[in-house]
C-alpha cells in the first residue's frame, strides 16, 4: 500500500516528470494511462530528446522519428499530461506525495494558444542561422520549430539572432503571422506545482571532441561526430539522406569510425564506457552501405561492446553481409592529407607495426556524459549525484535516488541505449504508483469525445491525404503527382498532401477538413499502420467519426523505401496502393469495440527477483498477486549468488525480499508447483496450476528466468580445480587464495558462438568481481583473464580499471584459437595464443575458473506454449516491439522482464521488473478494457466444424462449445485473419477486411485506372 509518510495530509495524485526525451515520455504516458496528472517540464522547446536526432536505430533498423513521433503526439494530445517547454524546476521542497516544485518557464515569443502552426512565419524570416539540430550542417531561421514533428509545433523567436530584438527593426514574422500569434513581449514567468512524486529524466550530453584537438574535429572539415552523421544518414538531414562529406559534399568511399572519443579515457576524458557506440557505430556503417554501396566501412575499436539481445548477431551480419571492417586498434591522432580533403589515420598492429592509412571521411564516436550543470541540477532536487555527475543509485533499486518520493528515469541514471530507458520509463512508473497508489484517479479528467456520427446512410466521402514523410516518400514518389491521380476517383471528397501526417498541426488539418467537408471516411497514405494507425483512427475519433472508417495506405516501407531510385515505377505503385486503399475505404464499416471488465490480480511465473520484485510492486499498489515458483523456495539464481560487483550482499538482499513477499497479505505464494492451463483473455485469465488450484486475474508477469550453462569444455568435471565462476565465488565466501596460487579465467564459455551466438552480458562483470576479490584478499595471487572482448559497459568500467589496478592481467585470444587446458598432476596449464606478442603462451595455473554463459530456464518454453508466446532463436521470449514495447507482448495482457527475455544482471532486472508491473497497471487499474472491433466474425451456419481455425489460432479464439460445435470468442480475438485465410468453408470473415472488400482492392489494382469503384 502506498507509503506517503505525510500522516493527515492528503497525497497530490500528479506526478512532475522532468525531461522529455522518451524515457520521460514513456514515463508519462504509463502514469497518466494509469490515472494519475502528469506534469512534464522540458528545457527545450520540443519534447522528444535525444532519438529526435537519429536516423535508424540498431539492432533492428527501425526509423527512429517513426518510432519517436507517434509519441510525440500521443504525449502531447493526452488530456492527464500537461507540457511545459523551455522550462526548467528552480525549487523543490517537501515529502513523498507532497512537493511544491518552482518552475521557471522561459519566453517563446509565440502565443502557442493563437499559433496554428502554419510555419508562414519561418518561411519568410529573413534571418538564417546555423542550426543546432543538424549539428551545424544545415540552416534554420530566427524563428523556428526545433524538427518539424516537434511537439507543441509552435515555433519560437531565437532572441540571440533575432533581427528585431538585436537592431530593433524588421517584425516581417509579425507582420505576416495570420492567426496574430508573435508577442515580443512575453517574459519569463515562474509558477508552482503540487505533486505527489518527481521523475527525473534530463537524459545526457555528448562528449565535445573539440577537447582533442589531435583528432582534428572543428579543424578539417571532414573529421564530424557520430551524432552529425546521423543527421547525414537522415531522409530529412541537411544532405536528404546522401551521404556526403561536410568539407566538399564529395561522396566519400574509405569511411572510418572512431571509437571511444571521450569514452573510456582516465586521463583526458570520461571514465565511463558509453554503452551505446560500438552499435550505432556498426549501425551508422550498414546504413551508409544502404544509402551508397560503394561506401568501405572501417570501425577502429578497442573492444566490441555488443552485449544486449542480438547484437552480436547485428555484429556479424555487418561483417559478413555488409563489409564491415573491424580494426582492433587505437587511433591517436588524425592529419589531413594537403589538397584532398582526406585524412590520414596512423595506428599500431597489434603486434606493434605502425601503419598510415588514409580515409576520405572520418566519425568520431562521441560519448553521453551528464550536462554541464549536473551537479545544480542534483542540489536542486536535493538528490545525490554520483562521482561523474549521473544520479546515484543501487544495483537493489535502480531507480531511486538518494531523496524518497524522487525517482530517475534513462540515460541519467547510466548510460543506456531506447529499449533500456524505455523500460526504466515504465520502471519509474511502476514506483511513482506503488508510492501515490492510494490517490490514484483524484486529479484526473476524463476525455469527453463528441457524439460518434451516424455515416450508415451516406454514400462515401472520403478525405485522402498523401504524406511526404520529409522525404523519406518525397525523393522516390511523385507526390504531387499522386495527389493529382487520386483526387477525381468518385467518393474522393478531398486530396492533398502533407509533409508530414503524423504532425500535430497535420492531426489539426485533418480533424478540421473531416467537419468541414463532411467527409465519412479518411485514408492516409503514409508509413506503416503498425506504428501509425492507432495515431490516425484517434484522430477521425475526435472528429466525431467511428476510427474504424480509416485506412493507412503504407505507401513509405511498401514502396518508397523498397523503390528508392525508380521514381516514375514507384510514383506508378503509390497510385495504386491509394487506389485500393480508397476502394477498401469506401467499404469501410463502423465497428464497435466491446467493453470487458477487469479483474484487479495478477500473476507472476517465477519467483526469482525478478518475479519478486514485479509482485511486490502489484501488491503495493493494492492489486492481488499470485506468485507461482516451481521450485520449493522462492530466490531463484540469485539465491546462489553472494555479492554484487560493488560488494553488497545479495543473498542478504534476496532474504529481505523474500521475507517481504511472504508477510505481503497481498500476495499469495504457490511453490513447488507450476501453470497447468490458463484460459481467458486480457483482463480475465482463469489459470490452474498443476496442484489443482484455480484462480482468475487480469495480467500475466513472466518472469521464468535463466540458468548457468554446464560447460562441457575445458576439463571440466574431469578435474577438480576446473571451476565456474559461481563455484569460485562460493568458495571466496569461506576461503582465502593461497599467496602462490595463480588463477585463470576464461570468458565466453558457451556464449558468443554458434549455436549460442549471444553474449551472456553477466560473465565479465562476474570474473572481473572475483578477480577483484581475490586480490584484495591475497594481493600475491595471480589472475589471468582469457577475453575476447571486455564487456564492462557503463558505469562498470570503474570496476575493469580497478582490476587491472590491481594487476590482475588480461589476454585477449581470437575464436578461432581457443586456449587449451591441460592437466598437469593436481595443477593446470592452459596454452593460448597472445596476438600481443604474436606467439602462443603458456600460463601454469592452480585454478581455471570458466564463465560460463547463461541459458533461458527449461520451462520458458512450457509456458510460451501454455501462452502461444514467441521465443527467439536463442529460446528467449520475443518482446512486442524490441524498442518501444520491450516488456509487453503481443498478446495483450502479458508481460515479460528479466532472464527469460535474455541475459542481463541483478540491476536491470529488477528495472525490468518494476517496468512489468508498471505496464500490468496501467491496465489493472481500470475497471473495464475496450478490445478492438477489428476480429473476425465466425458464422456458425456455414461452419462445419472441421476444426482447421481451432489448430491454427495463434491466441486460442475458436473453441468447442457445449454443443462439441466450433465457437468463437471475439475477445481474445487479435483479428490477425489466419482463421479467415484458411476456413474451407469461409465461416470467418474479419471486420473491414472481408472478402468484398479484399476483392474491390485487389479490382482496383487490376482495372484501368479510370472509373470509380
Ligand atoms: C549518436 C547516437 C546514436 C544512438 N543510436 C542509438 C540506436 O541506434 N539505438 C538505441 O537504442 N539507442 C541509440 N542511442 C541512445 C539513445 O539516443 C538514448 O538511449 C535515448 O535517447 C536516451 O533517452 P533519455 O530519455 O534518457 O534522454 P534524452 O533523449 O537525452 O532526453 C532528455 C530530455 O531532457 C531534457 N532536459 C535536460 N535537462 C533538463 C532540465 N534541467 N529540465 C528539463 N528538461 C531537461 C533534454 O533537453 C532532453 O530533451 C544513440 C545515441 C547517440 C548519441
Amino acid at each position: 500500500m502506498s507509503k506517503i509518510p505525510s500522516e493527515g495530509k492528503t497525497a497530490s495524485g500528479s506526478v512532475l516528470i522532468v525531461g522529455g526525451g522518451i524515457g520521460g515520455m514513456q514515463a508519462a504516458l504509463d502514469m497518466a494511462d494509469s490515472g494519475f496528472k502528469v506534469h512534464m517540464v522540458q528545457k527545450d522547446s520540443s519534447i522528444g530528446g535525444t532519438m529526435a536526432m537519429l536516423d535508424k536505430t540498431f539492432p533492428t533498423g527501425d526509423c527512429a522519428m517513426c518510432m519517436l513521433s507517434p509519441k510525440l503526439v500521443e504525449v502531447g494530445r493526452h488530456l492527464n499530461i500537461d507540457i511545459h517547454t523551455l522550462a526548467e524546476v528552480f525549487s523543490v521542497q517537501g515529502e513523498p506525495g507532497n512537493f511544491t516544485v518552482g518552475i521557471r518557464q522561459y519566453p517563446r515569443y509565440v502565443d502557442p494558444e493563437k499559433c496554428t502552426g502554419c510555419g508562414l512565419c519561418e518561411e519568410k524570416c529573413p534571418k538564417k542561422v546555423v542550426s543546432e539540430y543538424e549539428q551545424g550542417l544545415g540552416i534554420r531561421k530566427a524563428i523556428y520549430s526545433l524538427f518539424p514533428q516537434a511537439f507543441p509545433n509552435t515555433r519560437l523567436i531565437d532572441k540571440e539572432n533575432c533581427i528585431f530584438f538585436q537592431k530593433h527593426k524588421c517584425r516581417a514574422c509579425e507582420k505576416l503571422c495570420p492567426a496574430g500569434a508573435i508577442d515580443f513581449d512575453q517574459t519569463q514567468k515562474d509558477f508552482e506545482l503540487r505533486v505527489g512524486a518527481i521523475i527525473l529524466g534530463p537524459g545526457l550530453d555528448r562528449y565535445n571532441p573539440v577537447i582533442r584537438p589531435e583528432l582534428g574535429f572543428g579543424r578539417w572539415p571532414n573529421v564530424i561526430t557520430s551524432v552529425q552523421f546521423e543527421r547525414i544518414l537522415s531522409a530529412s538531414g541537411p544532405y536528404s539522406g546522401e551521404v556526403k562529406r561536410p568539407g566538399d559534399e564529395k561522396h566519400p568511399n574509405k569511411v572510418a569510425w572512431i571509437q571511444c572519443v571521450g569514452s573510456r579515457d582516465f586521463n583526458n576524458a570520461n571514465p565511463w564506457c558509453s554503452s551505446v557506440c560500438c552499435m550505432y557505430a556498426t549501425k551508422q556503417a550498414v546504413i551508409a552501405r544502404e544509402h551508397d554501396a560503394n561506401i568501405e566501412p572501417t570501425i577502429f575499436f578497442m573492444e566490441m561492446r555488443a552485449f544486449g539481445k542480438e547484437f552480436d548477431r547485428y555484429v556479424d551480419k555487418a561483417k559478413n553481409e555488409y563489409n564491415v571492417r573491424y580494426k582492433r586498434a587505437m587511433i591517436s591522432a588524425v592529419r589531413d592529407e594537403v589538397d584532398t580533403g582526406n585524412l590520414i589515420l596512423r595506428y599500431a598492429e597489434e603486434d606493434g607495426t605502425l601503419v598510415d592509412e588514409t580515409f576520405d571521411m572520418v566519425v568520431l564516436s562521441v560519448g553521453l556524459q551528464p550536462h554541464k550543470d549536473a551537479k545544480e541540477f542534483a542540489s536542486t532536487f536535493g538528490i545525490e549525484p554520483n562521482e561523474y555527475g549521473f544520479a546515484d543509485t543501487s544495483p537493489f533499486s535502480p531507480v531511486d535516488t538518494s531523496r524518497s518520493g524522487i525517482y530517475v528515469t534513462g540515460t541519467y541514471q547510466g548510460p543506456k541505449d531506447i529499449p533500456e530507458t524505455v523500460t526504466q520509463g515504465s520502471a519509474v512508473a511502476g514506483k511513482a504508483m506503488s508510492l501515490l497508489a492510494d490517490v490514484r484517479g483524484t486529479e484526473t479528467v476524463v476525455r469527453e469525445l463528441p457524439a460518434e456520427k451516424d455515416v450508415a446512410a451516406e454514400t462515401p466521402k472520403i478525405g485522402v491525404f498523401v504524406c511526404h514523410c520529409g522525404i523519406n516518400i518525397a525523393q522516390t514518389v511523385d507526390i504531387p503527382t499522386v495527389v493529382e491521380d487520386v483526387k477525381d476517383i468518385p467518393n474522393v471528397a478531398h486530396a492533398e498532401d502533407l509533409l508530414y501526417a503524423c504532425s500535430q498541426d497535420s492531426q489539426d488539418k485533418i480533424k478540421e477538413l473531416v467537419r468541414e467537408k463532411g467527409l465519412n471516411r479518411v485514408v492516409v497514405a503514409s508509413c506503416t499502420p503498425r506504428t501509425h494507425e492507432p495515431l490516425f483512427q484517434e484522430t477521425i475519433r475526435e472528429a466525431g467519426l467511428n476510427k474504424y472508417l480509416f485506412d493507412l495506405a503504407d505507401i513509405r516501407e511498401q514502396c518508397a523505401w523498397c523503390h528508392m531510385g525508380e521514381k516514375e515505377r514507384a510514383t506508378e505503385k503509390a497510385k495504386k496502393i491509394i487506389r485500393m486503399s480508397i476502394a477498401k475505404a469506401a467499404r469501410l464499416e463502423p465497428l464497435k469495440s466491446e467493453s470487458v471488465p477487469v479483474t484487479h490480480a495478477a500473476l507472476v511465473i517465477g519467483g526469482g527477483v525478478a518475479g519478486m520484485t514485479a509482485a511486490l510492486s502489484l501488491a503495493d499498489q493494492g492489486f492481488g498477486v499470485h506468485l507461482v515458483e516451481k521450485e520449493e523456495e522462492l530466490g531463484g539464481l540469485a539465491a546462489n549468488v553472494f555479492r554484487s560487483i560493488d560488494n553488497r550482499d545479495v543473498r542478504q538482499f534476496v532474504k529481505s525480499r523474500i521475507n517481504e513477499i511472504h508477510s505481503h497479505s497481498g500476495i499469495t505464494v504457490h511453490n513447488g508447483v507450476s501453470v497447468k492451463a490458463t484460459d481467458g483473455y486480457v483482463g480475465n485469465f482463469k489459470t490452474v496450476l498443476t496442484d489443482g488450484t484455480e484462480f482468475e486475474h487480469g495480467a500475466v508477469i513472466v518472469a521464468t528466468g535463466g540458468e548457468e550453462y554446464r560447460p562441457t569444455e575445458y576439463l571440466y568435471s574431469q578435474h577438480d580445480r576446473v571451476l565456474t565462476q559461481r563455484e569460485l565465488e562460493g568458495k571466496l565466501e569461506t576461503e582465502s587464495p593461497r599467496p602462490e596460487d595463480i588463477y585463470v579465467m576464461i570468458q565466453c564459455v558457451g556464449s558468443r558462438e554458434e549455436p549460442n551466438n549471444y553474449c551472456s552480458r553477466i560473465c565479465c562483470q562476474d570474473a572481473i568481481k572475483n578477480s577483484i576479490a581475490i586480490k584484495e584478499k591475497t594481493p600475491t595471487a595471480q589472475v589471468f583473464i582469457l577475453y575476447r572482448d571486455i564487456r564492462t559497459y557503463g558505469l562498470l568500467e570503474d570496476y575493469y580499471k580497478k582490476a587491472r589496478d590491481l594487476g590482475v592481467i588480461f589476454v585477449r585470444y581470437d575464436v578461432e584459437r581457443k586456449p587449451e587446458v591441460i592437466s598437469r598432476g593436481e595443477r593446470l596449464e592452459i596454452k593460448t595464443f597472445d596476438p600481443m606478442l604474436n606467439r602462443d603462451v603458456v600460463i601454469p595455473a592452480d585454478f581455471v575458473v570458466l564463465s560460463t554463459g547463461i541459458r533461458p530456464h527449461p520451462s520458458t518454453e512450457e509456458i510460451a506454449k501454455i501462452y502461444k508466446l514467441t521465443v527467439n532463436a536463442d529460446g528467449y521470449l520475443l518482446e512486442a516491439h524490441v524498442k518501444l514495447r520491450p516488456v509487453d507482448f503481443p498478446s495483450e495482457g502479458i508481460f515479460l522482464c528479466g532472464l527469460a527475455h535474455a541475459p542481463k544482471n541483478l540491476e536491470e532486472g529488477i528495472s525490468q521488473a518494476l517496468a512489468a508491473a508498471g505496464r500490468a497497471s496501467v491496465l489493472l487499474s481500470k475497471d473495464a478494457l475496450t478490445v478492438s472491433g477489428t476480429v473476425a466474425r465466425h458464422n456458425r451456419e456455414t461452419c462445419m466444424s472441421c476444426l482447421t481455425c481451432l489448430r491454427i489460432c495463434q491466441f486460442g479464439s475458436p473453441y468447442i462449445d457445449e454443443d462439441g460445435r466450433i465457437s468463437h470468442n471475439e475477445i481474445t480475438c487479435m483479428g490477425c485473419g489466419i482463421c479467415a485465410g484458411i476456413c474451407p468453408a469461409k465461416a470467418f470473415q474479419v471486420n473491414n477486411f472481408k472478402d468484398d472488400q479484399i476483392v474491390a482492392m485487389i479490382d482496383a489494382f487490376t482495372e484501368p485506372m479510370a472509373g470509380g469503384y
